[in-house]
């Protein structure tokens, strides 16, 4: 994967203001992956959405992922370091195709739409059932009829046992879609499993880094003249080399 220009960045960051983190992070993939079709994006698995961004973020930002989560028994924010090429590695990126049977029918792994389109749920549970809902695919048994068999996969997604048994099996083929970290409260001493959300931390770095370009610029602008996109078109050596000289 390759690094965003400092152009890049900027538009990405401008353009992303007010949109929600999955539709941030498909504008991310669409200019990083310019040979994916942008349409396609948002129909491949949640986790490799996350495989690719942190793969940018890495290229981008540098290997050091630092975040922080709040503890949730005393509240106190605990900050966490870990090296995202170590955790690439250990990702597997999901293939689009890889379907999960389950009770004589097929279930493929959420993807980016099917997030967008359960946003709305009005609590937790109506979004999990809507979402495996929208991913079943296909029934195996080929002898019934289509309301029979719509019938039956409402029946076993009344089973919370059933629910928690697909929701395992779909996180077990695309661990990317939910990577957690084992915390521990350095206040109260407890301990927790917190979700590493790979678009917040990119977008948190993303914005950190515009805020440094944009001062960049700032600066140079008002000593040299010179316009916004002959500053950003400077390799980032000359650009630190200018601003050291102006002090
Ligand atoms: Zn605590």
């Amino acid at each position: 994967m390759r690094p965003l220009s400092a152009p890049q960045l900027l538009a990405l960051w401008d353009a992303g203001q007010n949109r929600h983190p999955i539709d941030r992070a498909l504008l991310a993939l669409a200019l990083a992956m310019p040979e994916e079709a942008p349409d396609g994006l948002a129909d491949r698995p949640v986790g490799w959405r996350e495989v690719n961004l942190l793969a940018l973020r890495n290229a981008s930002f540098g290997s050091a992922l630092e975040g922080y989560a709040p503890c949730p028994s005393c509240g106190s924010v605990m900050e966490f370091s870990l090296d995202g090429a170590a955790l690439l590695g250990e990702l597997p990126t999901p293939d689009g195709d890889s379907l999960i049977q389950f009770d004589a029918r097929q279930w493929r792994l959420p993807t980016s739409r099917d997030q967008a389109m359960i946003l709305d749920a009005p609590d937790p549970e109506t979004a999990v059932l809507s979402l495996l809902e929208r991913c079943l695919v296909a029934e195996t048994a080929p002898n019934q009829n289509a309301a029979v068999n719509r019938e039956k996969s409402q029946k076993l997604l009344s089973s919370p046992a059933a629910i928690n048994e697909l929701e395992a099996r779909m996180e077990a083929l695309d661990p990317a879609a939910n990577i957690r970290l084992g915390m521990q409260c350095s206040d109260c001493g407890h301990a927790w499993d917190a979700v590493l959300d790979i678009g917040t931390c990119f977008w948190d770095e993303l914005g950190m880094r515009a805020r440094q370009l944009l001062e960049s610029v700032h600066r140079l602008a008002s000593a040299y003249g010179w316009r916004e996109a002959e500053i950003l078109a400077l390799s980032p050596a000359r650009r630190s080399a200018y601003l050291s000289m102006i002090g």
